[in-house]
């Protein structure tokens, strides 16, 4: 049997996308796909739902790298990681059944704080303040002291999480072929006495990002990959680099990543 065809859904237990997924199953298993419930044993794994769940699916399934996932949309929107849709069940066939179906490799960004144990994040990490008053970090690239930051905090993004925290704050969209991170600042202070680059900044994929937070008091940052927060109370330092890991999906004729750019944006 072909190894590659062991297809898990990763879903919310609503009444109406639960039937959704029973249509689906069949068609799937009409294609040679079999069903199972436990994602370990998967090699595809499909997420219904929209960008965040897509997120969750990856996190939850421990960014796998022997498989494919795929995100698939519910509703109105079209996530920049959704190519399909559960209502296009042809795009989902065309997609099984082509031959020289591309797979597309997303960076993934690897996160160490105080040497307790790595993560990943997909879209972000990000560290700001746990209380009002602003926060303070030492930045180093490469061990290099870059500057000191005062603010509400900073988000470092993958190519792919370009395009939602990272946008909101000025960041530039970019294209997930460029292993990269980029930082950008939440509400720095700029004046006298502080200074930051106030503008985001890409780094290379063999760059080493390292946060120092000043331990003032304000040393209880609240912390996340995507959309969890990590339960670590107090931080001394943070490590960011990309990692070797890649989140691979499948990527449809006239679906290229700047296609959903527009097709979200403009
Ligand atoms: P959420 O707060 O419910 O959703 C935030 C929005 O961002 C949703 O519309 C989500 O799309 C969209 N989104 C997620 N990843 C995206 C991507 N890579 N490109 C474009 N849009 C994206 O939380 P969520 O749905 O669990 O998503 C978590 C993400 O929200 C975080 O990773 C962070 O990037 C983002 N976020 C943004 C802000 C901000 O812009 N101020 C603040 C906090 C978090 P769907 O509706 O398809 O899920
Ligand atoms: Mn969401």
């Amino acid at each position: 049997m072909d190894s590659r065809k062991k297809l898990y859904f990763f879903h919310e237990n609503d009444p109406i996308i639960t039937e959704k997924i029973l249509d689906l199953q069949e068609v799937a298993e009409r294609y040679g796909f079999t069903i199972v419930k436990d994602f370990r044993d998967a090699n595809v794994i499909a997420s219904i739902g929209g960008d965040g769940m897509f997120l969750q699916a990856v996190r939850k399934t421990g960014f796998r790298q022997d498989c494919l996932y795929a995100g698939i949309a519910v509703g109105n929107t079209r996530g920049l990681y959704c190519d399909f849709h559960i209502d296009k069940v042809s795009d989902m066939i065309d997609a099984a059944t082509t031959e020289q179906m591309e797979v597309r490799r997303y960076p993934v960004i690897k996160v160490n704080v105080d040497n307790e144990g790595s993560f990943y994040c997909l879209n972000e990490f990000t560290i700001r303040s746990g209380i009002i008053k602003t926060f303070v970090m030492e930045v180093f690239i490469d061990g290099l002291h870059f500057q000191t930051f005062r603010g509400d905090g900073l988000v470092i993004s993958t190519p792919t999480g370009s395009t939602a925290y990272s946008k909101s704050l000025k960041g530039a969209v970019i294209d997930p072929l460029l292993p990269c991170m980029q930082v950008t600042e939440m509400a720095s202070l700029n004046n006298n006495s502080y200074r930051t680059l106030g503008s985001p900044f890409i780094l290379s994929g063999e760059r080493k990002l390292q946060l120092k937070v000043v331990q003032d008091g304000n040393d209880y940052p609240s912390m996340g990959m995507d959309n969890e927060a990590l339960s670590v109370q107090h931080v001394q330092k943070v490590d960011i680099e990309l990692s070797e890991r890649r989140i691979k999906t499948v990527k449809l004729k006239n679906n290229s990543y700047w296609e959903k750019v527009k097709r979200t944006f403009l």
